[in-house]
């Protein structure tokens, strides 16, 4: 439920409200927009008497609302959100947000090579896996503490934030440094690691599930918000379908749906979504398109040779061109 306060409602007025509705055991979080307070009542709000709200003389109207997600819903927070990386590196707003790198951190030589010209290119932050999820036990798993300390040296000699993704809430205090946590998605439905990473205050970026809606991504979302953490990014990287020529099925409709829905910022992964090399650039020109707040793409300095994911991955040859070519399509919109 939402109370919309009159604008004349004085700081006294909010919090005697705010305090009467906690008494009643229900939760108010309050939004302090531009032009408008609106308070969101979270929790049973069965007992709430809505008529008795709207006669308050501080409140403009209420409106119950169905969605099981609140934290992350829009109806709460009308602005957009605008996630703080670190420095000067946000996600969602004005700014659009690339993410690049390889699938997974294989060497220092790898690593620091592509940092370097996803940098050039004008990416925004580095990704590398370190703690991979493979399908195969058989297959690389990952340098994991090992990569970890490799991305973190590309990151002090490129200036680039570092995106890694963590697949055991018990490896949280190897990501200290690492400035967004993904969750991969694997994991989108881990409901007790979500939980833990709702108790920090990082950055999280959480990847829709292999064949999750839009209301189960949103309600993983929740869970990271629900424990406090509101820094929460969304990826939309393709679900799964009867399609086999593709990895997935990119659902770009999923963003302009997402944007309704709620507040919080959306990035397409054309990489993972295709799997296929040669499709990344006409899809991530589509991301670019339809509103997405950023990109997240696979770059390997060898594609050949990764030893993850090499189909889908661009050469950072590629990935300048596209991203010159997404710069077009953002100027034009
Ligand atoms: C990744 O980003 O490397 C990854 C494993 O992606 P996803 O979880 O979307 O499959
Ligand atoms: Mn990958």
């Amino acid at each position: 439920m939402i109370a919309v306060l009159k604008n004349s409602t004085t700081k006294q007025q909010l919090d005697n409200f705010c305090e009467w509705i906690r008494a009643q055991g229900v939760d108010a979080h309050v939004y302090t927009g531009e032009f408008q307070t609106v308070v969101g009542l979270i929790g049973d709000v069965t007992r709430v008497d809505a008529d008795m709200l709207s006669g308050l003389d501080i409140v403009e109207s209420v409106k119950r609302i169905s969605d099981p997600f609140k934290s992350a819903n829009r109806k709460f927070h009308p602005d957009d959100s605008v996630i703080n990386v670190s420095g000067k590196t946000t996600v969602g707003g004005d700014i659009f947000a690339v993410i690049a790198g390889p699938c997974s951190i294989e060497s220092e030589e790898q690593i620091l090579e592509v940092a370097r010209a996803v940098k050039a290119a004008g990416a925004t932050m580095l990704r590398g896996g370190a703690f991979k999820p493979r399908t195969s036990p058989y297959d690389f798993q990952g340098l994991r503490a090992d990569g970890i300390e490799l991305l973190l040296e590309a990151k002090k000699e490129t200036g680039l934030p570092i995106v890694t993704e963590i697949m055991n809430a018990n490896h949280l205090p190897l990501f200290e440094e690492v400035d967004v946590i993904q969750v991969g998605a694997r994991n989108m439905q881990n409901f007790e690691l979500l939980k833990e990473l709702g108790k920090t205050q990082k950055p999280i970026l959480l990847k829709r599930g292999l064949a999750n809606t839009l209301k189960e991504f949103l309600m993983s979302a929740e869970y990271i918000m629900a424990g406090g953490n509101e820094n929460v990014i969304l990826c939309e990287r393709g679900v799964r379908t009867f399609e086999t020529y593709t990895r997935n099925t990119l659902d770009l409709s999923a963003v302009p749906m997402l944007q309704e829905l709620t507040h919080l910022p959306i990035i397409v992964d054309p990489s993972h979504a295709t799997g296929l090399s040669r499709l990344v650039k006409p899809m991530a020109l589509g991301a670019a398109a339809v509103g997405a707040d950023g990109l997240m793409i696979e770059v390997h300095n060898n594609p050949q040779k990764a030893l993850c994911d090499g189909p889908q991955s661009l050469t950072p040859a590629q990935f300048d061109d596209v991203m010159k070519a997404v710069n077009r399509v953002l100027t034009a919109i």
